[in-house]
């Protein structure tokens, strides 16, 4: 199942337990806009080359539409809109101020030089710039993009519009970026686990973790978890896949990354594998990389108890039953990565007000949206009698339904 055939059955499964009208379900499901632009650009070699760049806003009944840009070859329109209206629900389930949009151009980022990068960035922000703005449309990095391309955008922008840095956030903090927006995604992911452990009266020290991805999120989350006594036992990325049953030392790991650009021969692990790290024994799995990795092809090989979500929709609706049924429980994306928009929206706070937060006061923050909101899902769960991911989704839809439904319909 496509990534938007099974965001939108997830929708369709939280507004029946809601009872909403189907003509709010409607407006819910059908986004508020879809934007698709062609970007050429010259190769550092002079010959052009084009890409298509999409920005799909789906909804804004509570506040401006927010949302990451991703640069990646697997980026198509069905995706992006599947990730836009995750967005949605995830703003409204950390109860931020915002709707939700997604931004992607289909491109292998890798492959081309920052300048090439540079200029396919502000040819897309060109043919973008008057449909975002502070209080419209505020994008942040994803998938291949960072705080660099955010940078490009936030120039370009202004051309136009006069210099604005709230316009983007997971800036730099030169331009306003907030402090702890590197890590708040893989931190977001730590506190939603820990509040997750403690309603089984289980801490992160001790446990063991598999993690998918090394990248921003993955490497922070397990960085984080290693600093707090648990126990990596795998991880994956793009380039291999490493374990240790004994622990793998992550700082040790980040360092042999940061200076071979790959995981293969550290020397503190094992070689494995990428494909079984899914399905490796440990206590906590964590996918921290691309949509729709566990299937029913691997679902029912899971050892994990408990499965984090730190990636967009990485459950796929046949997965989600067989491992409902195995008894795993799962954190669901739209609440366990919200981290990341989290501290977007703190930083977009902190350059309207134009006063910059200590970083202990935006981890002291996010902690408390991260508890807040798990706390709420689970009042939800409780009251529908429903697993966490109908929590979030009933939490989130109901909020943007009600916001819907007092701004009113009359043209
Ligand atoms: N790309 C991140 C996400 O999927 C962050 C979005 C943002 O900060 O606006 O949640």
């Amino acid at each position: 199942m496509n990534a938007l055939a099974a965001t939108n059955r997830n929708f369709m499964k939280a507004a029946r337990i809601l009872g909403l009208d189907s003509k709010i379900e409607k407006s819910l499901l059908i986004p508020f806009r879809e934007i698709k632009v062609e970007c050429t650009i010259p190769k550092d070699d002079g010959t052009l080359v084009s890409y298509v760049g999409f920005r799909v806003q789906h909804d804004n009944a509570r506040g401006p539409m927010k949302g990451g840009i991703r640069y990646h070859p697997e980026v198509d329109p069905d995706e992006v809109n599947a990730l836009a209206q995750l967005m949605t629900w995830k703003t409204a389930v950390a109860d931020i101020p915002y709707g939700g949009a997604k931004g992607g151009i289909g491109c292998s980022p890798k492959d081309l030089s920052t300048s090439e990068l540079e200029r396919l960035t502000r040819v897309f922000t060109q043919k973008i710039h008057d449909l975002i703005g502070v209080n419209a449309d505020v994008p942040a990095p994803d998938m291949g993009t960072n705080a660099q391309t955010m940078a490009w955008i936030l120039d370009e922008y202004s051309k136009f519009h006069g210099y604005s840095p709230a316009v983007v956030t997971g800036k730099p903090i030169d331009l306003g970026g907030s402090l702890g927006r590197e890590a708040a995604t893989g931190r977001g992911v730590v506190y939603a686990t820990e509040a997750l452990l403690a309603e089984h009266g289980k801490s992160i020290k001790g446990l063991t973790f598999a993690i998918q991805g090394f990248g921003n999120v993955g490497s922070w989350a397990a960085r984080l978890i290693h600093e707090r006594g648990g126990k990596v036992v795998a991880v994956s990325d793009i380039t291999g896949a490493v374990k240790n049953p004994n622990g793998i030392n992550i700082l040790d790991l980040l360092q042999h990354k940061d200076a071979t650009g790959k995981l293969a021969d550290f020397s503190g692990a094992d070689a494995m594998d990428p494909n079984d790290l899914l399905t490796h024994d440990c206590d906590v799995l964590i996918p921290c990389a691309l949509g729709g990795v566990l299937n029913r092809e691997n679902a029912g090989d899971v050892k994990a108890k408990f499965i984090i979500e730190a990636a967009n929709h990485p459950t796929d609706p046949e997965a989600d039953e067989i491992l409902s049924k195995k008894g795993v429980t799962i954190l669901p994306d739209i609440y366990a990565n919200a981290g990341g928009v989290t501290v977007s929206y703190f930083e977009w706070v902190q350059n309207i007000q134009g006063f910059m937060w200590d970083e202990e006061k935006v981890n002291q923050e996010l902690k408390r949206y991260m508890t807040r909101a798990f706390h709420n899902i689970k009042g939800l769960c409780k009251s529908h009698n429903c697993d966490l991911r109908m929590g979030a989704f009933t939490l989130g839809v109901n909020r943007v339904a009600r916001a819907t439904l007092l701004r009113g319909w009359e043209a």
